[in-house]
């Protein structure tokens, strides 16, 4: 059965306000001496805090609330921004959320993980196990109490989540002149914010690139990242009814900026937060979007970008997490 949904029948639930702003980095562009920088302000999408997730929760929690569901079940890391919003919406809409987190836990809460505990969340400590492993018991567990839990895999990106970034590059091309653009630039982890931008690239016909800045090296099972990213964006072109077919090389990522992995921040993300802090007064996180504008600055300071064309940094969000990381900054 094919299902030919598009972005406006699927049920929606208004979490976030949009358009988020577009900015020119004035001073930063100066200062590094390439082209002209703009920045996508998702960090501003309202919900507690802000972040991508707001636009792909916008869609999976509409689907949830169309269900009829009760509770949420979905996973991250400690200081995961994807399920401090998720614990936001949740509370916003009156339904139970849990969370499983990896790790285990800590003697003090900060960041992303105090406010998960403000919104009421219910914590479950997964260990090594932050994808959401441990999903399926827990789901057991919550039917066996008589609820109606909705599940929402890790960084929510499945079909739905993507809509949410296909429509964010809907959004993009109503507020300024796209083909003026060569690149732009994304912390990509789960996939749904590359796969999104993807389609929303090929519906709109245009020729900037796409670059992933790639966050985390874990392969899942055998499979890389990059084919993840293309599975996605291939399912959810089916589940959209469009005809669009990509190829894992149409996929780029640029793996380049892993460093000491998954939430360890080095010196290039330190470097980067400081520059954009310093010379924008804006904040970036030090897990994903430290990592991508670290990535953007090497690409400009190589000379590798057309300097007649706009740049433009997806800035996804993120910011509590750095009060988790106070002490690299001291
Ligand atoms: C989740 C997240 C990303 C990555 O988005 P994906 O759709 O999971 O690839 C980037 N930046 C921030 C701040 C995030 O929380």
């Amino acid at each position: 059965m094919t299902i030919h949904n598009t972005l406006s029948d699927l049920p929606k639930a208004e979490l976030g306000f949009f358009p988020t702003p577009i900015m020119p980095l004035k001073n930063l562009s100066r200062h590094l001496g390439g082209p002209e920088i703009l920045i996508k302000r998702d960090d501003l999408t309202g919900l507690a805090l802000g972040g991508n997730k707001t636009r792909k929760l916008e869609f999976i929690i509409g689907d949830a609330v169309e269900k009829g569901c009760d509770s949420i079940i979905t996973a991250g890391a400690q200081q995961s921004n994807h399920c401090r919003q998720t614990a936001a919406a949740a509370a916003q809409l009156g339904l139970e959320c849990h969370l499983l987190l990896g790790g285990t836990q800590p003697n003090h809460i900060n960041g992303n993980l105090l406010l998960d505990k403000l919104f009421g969340a219910h914590i479950h400590w997964a260990a090594e196990n932050r994808k959401g492993e441990g999903i399926p018991t827990l789901q057991k567990a919550l039917i066996a109490q008589g609820k109606m839990p909705y599940v929402i895999p890790y960084g929510g990106s499945n079909e739905l989540g993507a809509c949410g970034f296909v429509n964010a590059g809907m959004e993009l091309s109503e507020q300024l002149d796209y083909q003026n653009l060569s690149h732009i630039f994304f912390a990509s982890s789960s996939g749904g914010t590359h796969a999104g931008l993807m389609i929303a690239k090929s519906m709109l016909n245009a020729s900037f690139n796409l670059v992933g800045v790639q966050i985390d090296k874990d392969e899942l099972e055998g499979c890389t990242f990059k084919a993840q990213v293309n599975d996605l964006a291939n399912r959810t072109c089916r589940f959209l009814g469009l005809d669009t077919l990509y190829e894992e090389s149409e996929v780029v990522l640029d793996n380049r900026y892993l460093g000491g992995g998954y939430g360890v921040i080095g010196a290039a993300e330190q470097h980067a937060i400081e520059l954009l802090a310093h010379t924008e007064g804006i904040l970036l996180d030090p897990v994903y979007t430290g990592r991508a504008m670290a990535a953007l600055i090497d690409s400009v300071q190589s000379g590798e970008l057309d300097n007649t064309k706009q740049v433009l940094f997806w800035h996804t969000g993120g910011t509590p997490s750095l009060f988790s990381y106070a002490n690299k900054f001291e």
